[in-house]
């Protein structure tokens, strides 16, 4: 791949499985310094062996554990990241989860686990990018003095029943996403998401784990195919890279066309 990333240090947030393992390899692979973050001691081995397989490639990246809810641990990412790296160029806020339930059924410890992490998570990291972006200025290396690839779905647009803490976490990173593009776009800073479809990841494993449910998924999916890391990993290259300077404020659909209302092809 070509490195339209040369010189940029990444922070990917949840970089340990999924998603997240995909973009930072496709940022690598495009010449970023990526920094691999994982949140607790049981997800260090994953993060190491992302490590190791982007330095055998001839990458650079390092891992590092903080969990993305809890302020105090942000900043202390942040600050050592420039202590180590230099600066940060790039911040994919990807760190999510769900933790499922009937609405009448769904705990306060449920709702704010989910928002905690995918929401307020996603602040903490986009405040302190910002910070250091505003701090380090222009340096010549791209466009903008730092980008930012907030992770969103589908459902910001599309309401899930069961899932009415997770569906109003990618709700609001929609609106967050939007107002900080707004604020800090005279500052040379792009600030977007992408909002992927069905990826196939642990997160969603009950979804395509047997064929019944694969089946079942696809019938939601235009493209018949469950989307694959690479697939969003190269769509971050991409919002991450000066070949997008003119998008901001916006949110990439990486769907296979979920959100072109599939149900409705027969007439409805
Ligand atoms: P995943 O479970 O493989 O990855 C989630 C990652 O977040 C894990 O590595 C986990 O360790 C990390 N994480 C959880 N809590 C954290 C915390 N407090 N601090 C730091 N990291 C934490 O699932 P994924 O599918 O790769 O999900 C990544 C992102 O993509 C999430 O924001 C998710 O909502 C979003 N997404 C996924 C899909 C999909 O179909 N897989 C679709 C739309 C959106």
């Amino acid at each position: 791949m070509e490195k339209k990333l040369d010189k940029q240090v990444a922070i990917v947030t949840g970089a340990s499985s999924g998603i997240g393992t995909g973009c930072a390899m496709a940022l690598a692979d495009a010449g970023a310094t990526v920094v691999i973050n994982y949140p607790f001691p049981s997800t260090k081995a994953a993060a190491d062996e992302v490590v190791k397989s982007i330095l055998t490639t001839g990458g650079k990246a390092i891992s590092y554990q903080c969990d993305v809810s809890k302020e105090d641990e942000v900043v202390k990412m942040f600050g050592d990241v420039v202590q180590q790296l230099g600066t940060v160029d790039i911040l994919i806020n990807n760190a999510g989860l769900q933790k499922d339930a009937k609405f009448t059924e769904m705990s306060l410890a449920d709702w704010n686990l989910v928002i905690g992490i995918n929401l307020t998570g996603q602040f903490l990291c986009a405040r302190e990018a910002i910070k250091e972006f505003l701090r380090r200025g222009d340096d010549g290396k791209s466009k903008s003095i730092g980008k930012i690839i907030c992770m969103s779905s589908v459902h910001q647009i599309i309401p899930w029943a069961g899932h009415a803490n997770y569906a109003a976490s990618k709700g609001g990173i929609n609106m967050l996403m939007k107002t900080i593009a707004q604020e800090f776009a005279p500052q040379k800073i792009r600030i977007n998401s992408i909002a992927p479809g069905a990826i196939q990841t642990p997160i969603n494993k009950q979804a395509w784990d047997t064929p019944e449910h694969l089946s079942n998924l696809l019938k939601l999916i235009p493209d018949q195919r469950i989307g694959q890391p690479d697939d969003i990993g190269r769509a971050a290259v991409w919002l991450a890279s000066d070949d997008s300077d003119y998008v901001n404020g916006a949110t990439l659909f990486v769907d296979g066309g979920m959100t072109l209302y599939p149900r409705f092809v027969d007439n409805g």
